[in-house]
């Protein structure tokens, strides 16, 4: 079995790519749920959604969120009755919005509204938020703390960023099936997804590292050199005094990881890390990827060298 620590976007596409390895019920997803937001009634988790639409084939994958062909009639309709909906949710998503809203109103945890809703989408894979406390990742800026959503998404990123703020009343504690999930894998593996605002936010959830440490950990870099991929990632690496790179990334990574992952085209090595190809930009590459990282775990064994 394969578990992956997942955002929205990087870890999506390397987990598109196992998916031509293995069967959906051995891959396993611990899902970032700092972003999750109540929206005009509703309980949005981006990352969650993104993983419930790409195992049921909806996905659109040019974006990595919402639904392929969707369209976006209630959305311009509640705006144009007076609600700053500052997020595009398609009629189609909303519904799956609406219903996880119930589900969570009705009492159900996180966990078992997405294993419900999986069920009900016909996936056979395990999609495991992180954690089923409230967590939010906040940013201060000059204009006040806003929810991340609306620093990326209203305001495109382009307020400077003062402080990375985890908002976390209860905790968090990692669900009992986030750490059998990393208990019973033969490999964990990090894919390249935004390490401050997807990954830290499920390892600050406790008991994942120390669970990290007794398994066998391949982490992917989302760096090319000094810039990610896509998104937001170097602005707030440097909000919390890191360089945006790979080896600040693996230095995120130390007490855990058994092999880090750089692209072919990083300038500037990570000592001891593997090369290849990260740059999933159609299903073979992220096929060719994920089947490079599944050989390269069934010779590893868990020693915590990587990046330390
Ligand atoms: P989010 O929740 O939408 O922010 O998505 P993630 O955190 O899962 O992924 C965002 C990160 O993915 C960014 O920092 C990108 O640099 C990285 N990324 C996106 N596509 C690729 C890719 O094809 N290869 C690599 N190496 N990184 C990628």
């Amino acid at each position: 079995m394969i578990t992956f620590l997942s955002g929205g976007t990087g870890t999506p596409k390397l987990v598109r790519g196992a998916r031509r390895h293995i069967p959906d019920h051995q891959i396993s997803v611990i899902v970032n749920t700092a972003e999750d937001l109540w929206i005009s009634g509703n309980h949005l988790s981006p990352d969650i959604d993104t993983l419930l639409y790409l195992f049921s084939g909806k996905l659109n994958t040019d974006t990595w969120w919402g639904i392929r062909g969707d369209s976006f009639h209630t959305h311009e309709e509640v705006k144009r009755l007076g609600i700053d909906e500052y997020i595009g949710i398609g009629d189609s998503d909303r519904a799956l919005h609406i219903v996880r809203g119930e589900l969570l109103r009705q009492g159900y945890s996180l966990t078992e509204a997405t294993r419900i809703l999986s069920s009900r989408m016909g996936i056979d894979a395990s999609i495991l938020p992180m954690t089923d406390e409230e967590v939010a990742t906040l940013i201060r800026t000059g204009e006040g703390t806003i929810h991340f959503q609306e620093y990326w998404v209203k305001h495109r990123g382009t307020l400077p960023i003062q402080e990375v703020i985890r908002y976390a009343p209860t905790g968090p504690f990692a669900s009992a099936e986030v750490i059998n999930a990393i208990g019973r894998a033969d490999l964990v593996i990090i894919g390249p997804s935004n390490p401050i605002t997807s990954i830290l936010p499920i390892l600050e959830c406790s008991g994942v590292v120390p669970a990290l440490m007794d398994a066998f950990v391949i982490a992917v870099s989302p760096f090319i050199g000094d810039a990610p991929v896509s998104g937001p990632a170097a602005a707030l690496m440097k909000a919390r005094g890191l360089s945006p790179d790979s080896a600040s990334t693996c230095s995120l990574y130390r007490d855990f990881c058994d092999l880090f992952v750089q692209d072919i085209r990083d300038p500037v090595p990570v000592p001891g890390s593997l090369r290849y190809d990260t740059l999933m930009i159609d299903p073979e590459k992220s096929a060719a990827l994920a089947g490079a990282l599944i050989e390269a775990g069934k010779k590893g064994k868990a020693g915590n060298t990587a990046c330390s």
